[in-house]
């Protein structure tokens, strides 16, 4: 993964040249003054963790596991939002882990927790490292040092019981390498995020994340039927049946807990067989406001296909929906939605033709495979361009929400306004990006010139973006978490009371308030 930026180097996408244009003519996207910093040029702080403190770790987990070098700590700072990008891309590596440990079991999870709690050093549970929520960044106040959990050794298939369809796989696996070893079993996840590539399973819990086949695979927190998680006063084993009336669902209050009340060490997840057929297609709507009642009438009558997404007017123009070939051929007029079946032979023939038959009386016109082809070719390659746009002195940044059907209208066009009157005239593209009966999600990209302060310029949108989401009745996050960037919004959200539940339920489990102190709630000021 680049270190300040995303993915594979080899894969590093360079600016089509109608996007270079469009982004001058439309935009007004000059280069930036700078270069961007290399890695031995970014900024460390200085290793605060006491020497005895680094030899107990390296007492628990091995010393090879144990890092500080200077790689090392850059590659476990921060996430992959644009404003981490940006901040990297400056040279600033602040946010800077003291040390990086590796542990390769739950009880070595127990163990440096235990050891943490008691020299309090703050714990950034590490998965993929590609949260866009500030999810890895913690508080260092009123604490001896800060050190990233890298969960990548924790990375085996446990057991896969074929009869109830339950796989147990360790947290640290990427989603590729779990992909793979489910299907030698004939078994799928189902769970596509565009994060596939480099995000973990324990990070998919940990954040409730949801991939692109939502519609029909059901979102993260819908595959967890158990999970045994470390904390600093123990271990919690969760889950004996699918669904229990034994009390509150406690895997519900793991699930989202973004690393600040445990460590996921494992998790029992349902699986689907692999499927023996894959088709994805278009279709055309005239408005975003036909098509968006075309998807709601298949989720409210059951007939979702597996992929079902809707790109606005704007997104469909720029094309968007097939990153892969962006700036090669033009969008069309209207709204592009893309549908997609997986299942045997049968399942899909039987789903594909009830959605047909529905899409077309809804107003739908089919554009053939060839656009869903074209998503699926580029569906995991649209963050590459990041990278280029921010180079070329543009600044392109997502952000989600989600509210009722009756209200998606108004929360669509409260975030359109907000943005646009924070940053002028930018690029505010939009697709629906998972479906319920009773309502669905909303995924903004936007792209604007940079200013000569480029963090400064997003985080005032961000921050206004925010308040009309709320202003407008919706969710602070429909799957990208908490983090740091959402803590105020959430409190928000949620209410007094709300917050204080979550902190009882972080006090009780970790009293030192080591785990992510930041993420998710406040940290708790020092004592004295
Ligand atoms: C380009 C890009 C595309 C994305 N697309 C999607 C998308 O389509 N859908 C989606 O849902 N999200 C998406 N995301 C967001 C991100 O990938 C998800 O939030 C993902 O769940 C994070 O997984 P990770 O393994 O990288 O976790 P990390 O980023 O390493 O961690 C995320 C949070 O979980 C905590 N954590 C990690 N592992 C554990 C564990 N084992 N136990 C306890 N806490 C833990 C961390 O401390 C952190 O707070 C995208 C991000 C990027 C950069």
């Amino acid at each position: 993964m680049l270190w300040s930026g995303w993915g594979d180097p080899a894969k590093a996408a360079d600016l089509p040249e109608p996007i270079r244009t469009l982004l001058g003519d439309l935009l007004g996207v000059r280069p930036p003054r700078s270069e961007a910093a290399t890695l031995g040029e970014v900024r460390l702080p200085p290793v605060a963790l006491p020497a005895p403190v680094v030899d107990e770790l390296r007492g628990l987990v091995g010393a090879d596991h144990v890092r500080l070098d200077d790689e090392t700590r850059v590659r476990h700072t921060r996430g992959k939002s644009t404003p981490d990008l940006l901040r990297m891309r400056a040279g600033d590596g602040s946010d800077a882990p003291d040390a990086v440990v590796l542990p390769a079991c739950h009880d070595e999870v127990l163990a440096v927790l235990a050891a943490c709690a008691a020299h309090r050093v703050a714990v950034v549970p590490f998965g993929g490292g590609t949260s866009v929520v500030g999810g890895l960044v913690a508080s260092r106040r009123g604490f001896a040092g800060v050190i990233a959990l890298d969960l990548a050794r924790l990375d085996r298939l446990v057991s896969v019981d074929a009869e109830s369809m339950v796989a147990e796989l360790e947290p640290g696996m990427r989603a590729p390498r779990a992909e793979r070893l489910l299907a030698a079993h004939g078994f799928t996840l189902g769970h596509f995020p565009q994060s596939f590539e480099y995000a973990t399973l324990g990070g998919f819990a940990a954040a409730r994340s949801s991939g692109q086949a939502s519609a029909g695979h059901g979102r993260f927190d819908d595959m967890v039927v158990g999970m045994t998680v470390a904390t600093p006063r123990g271990t919690l084993d969760l889950g004996r049946a699918p669904r229990s009336a034994a009390g509150p669902d406690l895997r519900q209050v793991m699930l989202g807990s973004e690393g600040a009340f445990g460590v996921i060490t494992s998790l029992r997840l349902r699986v689907r067989p692999v499927p023996a057929e894959r088709v994805y297609e278009g279709w055309r709507f005239a408005s975003f406001t036909e098509g968006s009642a075309a998807l709601r009438t298949l989720a409210q009558r059951d007939a979702a296909p597996t992929v079902l997404r809707l790109s606005d007017e704007t997104e469909t123009m720029i094309g968007l929906a097939r990153p892969g070939e962006i700036g090669a051929s033009p969008g069309g007029a209207g709204c592009l939605a893309i549908t997609g079946y997986e299942g045997t032979s049968a399942e899909v023939s039987a789903r594909r033709e009830r959605a047909t038959a529905l899409l077309s009386e809804l107003g739908g016109v089919p554009a053939g495979t060839e656009p869903g082809r074209a998503w699926e070719h580029g569906r995991y390659s649209a963050p590459y361009l990041r990278d280029a746009l921010l180079a070329a002195g543009a600044t392109v940044e997502t952000l989600e929400t989600a509210g009722f059907w009756s209200n998606l209208p108004r929360l669509y066009d409260a975030v359109r306004l907000s943005l646009s009157a924070s940053l002028g005239s930018p690029l505010v593209m939009c697709h629906i990006s998972h479906v319920y009966g009773t309502g669905a999600s909303l995924y903004f990209t936007v792209v604007t010139a940079q200013t000569g302060d480029p963090l400064g310029q997003w985080e005032a949108a961000k921050r206004a973006a925010n308040e009309a989401i709320a202003r407008a009745g919706g969710t602070i996050s429909h799957h990208h978490g908490v983090g740091r960037d959402h803590r105020e919004a959430h409190a928000a959200e949620i209410g007094e009371l709300g917050v204080e539940i979550l902190r009882g339920v972080k006090d009780r489990l970790d009293p030192e308030g080591v785990l992510n102190p930041g993420v998710l709630l406040a940290a708790k000021e020092p004592a004295g």
